[in-house]
């Protein structure tokens, strides 16, 4: 494997866990609130929610990146990474996290714990403005999003 693409690959990884943050916090909690909001709201479990037609649009975009990137390598590797992330982040916060598919396995301490109760943080303010822990793969200590939560970390 070409050094420089596993490299490219890598650091999708991590650049996706920014982006998906940011997007999670000023698209998702701004003006796409009303496809997120199903997630807030409604009780987790079996069957669809709004909120997964923002998974169709990350799929088709990635779909469509793989096509465009079949005669650009550099860009293939990205659309690799994308796809990675989307994968990782499916199995930790659909499955582990809010159980959408029969699973009796709980963490129960270390990072998917830590990862798992930050997530819960975030789903504990139900309202669009005041979220606290935007990110899927990597959660703040959970102590310091307790903080946050009771306004203690708030700019004025
Ligand atoms: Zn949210
Ligand atoms: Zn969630």
């Amino acid at each position: 494997m070409n050094p420089f693409h596993l490299f490219l690959l890598v650091a999708t990884l991590f650049a996706m866990e920014f982006a998906v943050a940011l997007v999670h916090k000023h698209v998702m909690h701004g003006f796409g609130w009303g496809w997120h909001r199903s997630h807030h709201e409604a009780p987790k479990g079996a069957g669809w929610e709004r909120n997964d037609l923002y998974a169709i649009v990350f799929a088709a975009a990635t779909i469509l990146l793989f096509m465009v990137g079949a005669s650009r390598p550099w860009l293939w590797w990205i659309a690799l990474g994308i796809t990675i992330y989307g994968m990782l982040y499916g199995i930790l916060h659909d499955v582990i996290i809010h159980r959408r598919l029969p699973l009796a396995w709980r963490p129960k301490s270390g990072y998917l714990h830590r990862l798992a109760t930050a997530h819960h943080l975030h789903h504990a303010v139900r309202t669009r403005e005041n979220g606290v822990s935007f990110g899927f793969l990597y959660a703040p200590p959970v102590e310091a999003i307790r903080r946050e939560l009771r306004g203690g970390d708030r700019q004025p």
